[in-house]
């Protein structure tokens, strides 16, 4: 039987940096992208024999900006995976598109290539709070956007939606939920905004904290969250993310359930068997066909551990039972604390557990 497989491929260009953002990602121009595409097809190829031996269940175009790609690049980097690997008849192929760089055509040519989700990054309903991100986009380019996307038949789509902004308050994020429910979105993931260093976000906020949400209004906005959420039928699948019946991420699934995974592009991660491996993150460097970064041959212990730190985090838990003797202690503990329950075969977060889920995964670390 073949094996399960997810593909991640890269694109690593923007309209322009984000004020908060620290990923992989930058503006260039027409020739740059043309000749990315060109390298990523054939990265591609250095792995035909990986992808003929798999089923394709998932494929994800992540970024930086996919949706910034002329539709045409789209289709020939999905001809070309139709071309060398098996992707199944039902596999979940999604694309990151930013409210602004989506049109008509680009829509229609992404069915056309078979991509069949797409995952919105909005932020904020609300236009302030998208200036004070240095987001390129208003509200309503996004609704205009989305309903596009309907149009153009598309019935998988994610909203990404991000808490604890500068100057926001309780108030606009609930108002941001309602807005965009009101839309019915099959899928929505939010997170709380986290200060990275090195980005202008942080020469502003990390010496003014006092600019952000007091952490009183920051744990309201994330009660606020589930509670909203659950009320309009979202069910929360992970602790930053919500769907409706049967639309949960099927390729973020198989992250956090460690199925095998190949990235594709600048600095994309693989996992392949226990083996980790990251590309290259010098654009220059990958345009001249060096994809390699690192590796790393995880151990049993390795693999052991990620299991329960990447699988904790689904709400419905992990099969302990391969592993019970090496956890019994800590299990027993946990659940001692209100912050794990056993449901079955089954371990997983309590509410108590979700609210401090960094402090409980990192208990499963034991090397
Ligand atoms: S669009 Fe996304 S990847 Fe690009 S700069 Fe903004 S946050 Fe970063």
């Amino acid at each position: 039987m073949k094996n399960s497989l997810g593909i991640y491929i890269h694109i690593p260009f923007c309209v322009r940096k984000c004020r908060y953002c620290d990923f992989l990602s930058g503006s260039a121009g027409k020739d740059v992208q043309e000749k990315y595409v060109e390298m990523l097809l054939r990265e591609m190829e250095q792995y035909s024999e990986i992808l003929k031996e798999s089923h394709t269940e998932t494929v994800f175009f992540g970024g930086g900006t996919p949706s910034i790609l002329p539709g045409e690049e789209l289709v020939r980097i999905m001809e070309k995976l139709y071309e060398l690997g098996n992707v199944s008849q039902t596999a979940e192929i999604s694309i990151e598109a930013n409210p602004g760089t989506v049109t008509e055509e680009k829509l229609r040519l992404w069915k056309k290539a078979g991509i069949n989700r797409v995952s919105f990054g909005l932020q904020s309903a609300d236009n302030e709070e998208l200036k004070r991100l240095g987001r390129i986009h208003t509200w309503e380019e996004f609704e205009e956007n989305y309903h596009l996307a309907r149009k153009c038949g598309f019935s998988n789509i994610n909203v990404d939606l991000m808490s604890a902004l500068p100057g926001q308050r309780v108030d606009t994020w609930r108002k941001t939920m309602e807005k965009v429910t009101v839309l019915k979105p099959e899928h929505i993931s939010a997170y709380s905004l986290i200060i990275e260093e090195g980005t202008p976000f942080y020469d502003a906020y990390a010496t003014h904290p006092e600019l952000l949400p007091a952490e009183e209004e920051e744990r309201e906005m994330y009660y606020e969250t589930k509670t909203f959420l659950a009320s309009k039928g979202y069910e929360r699948y992970e602790i930053s993310n919500y769907a409706k019946p049967g639309f949960e991420c099927r390729h973020n699934l198989s992250y956090w359930e460690r199925v095998d995974y190949l990235g594709l592009g600048l600095g994309a991660a693989s996992l392949l068997g226990n083996e980790r491996k990251s590309n290259q993150t010098d654009l220059s460097e990958y345009l001249k066909g060096n994809f390699e970064g690192e590796r790393e041959l995880l151990s049993d212990t390795g693999a052991m551990e990620e299991y329960f730190f990447l699988g904790l985090r689904k709400m419905k838990g992990v099969d302990w039972t391969p592993y019970q003797a090496q956890y019994v202690e800590t299990v027993e503990k946990l659940v001692k604390e209100g912050l794990l329950e056993r449901a079955g075969n089954y371990i997983r977060l309590t509410e108590l557990g979700i609210d401090v889920s960094n402090y409980v995964l990192a208990e499963f670390l034991v090397e």
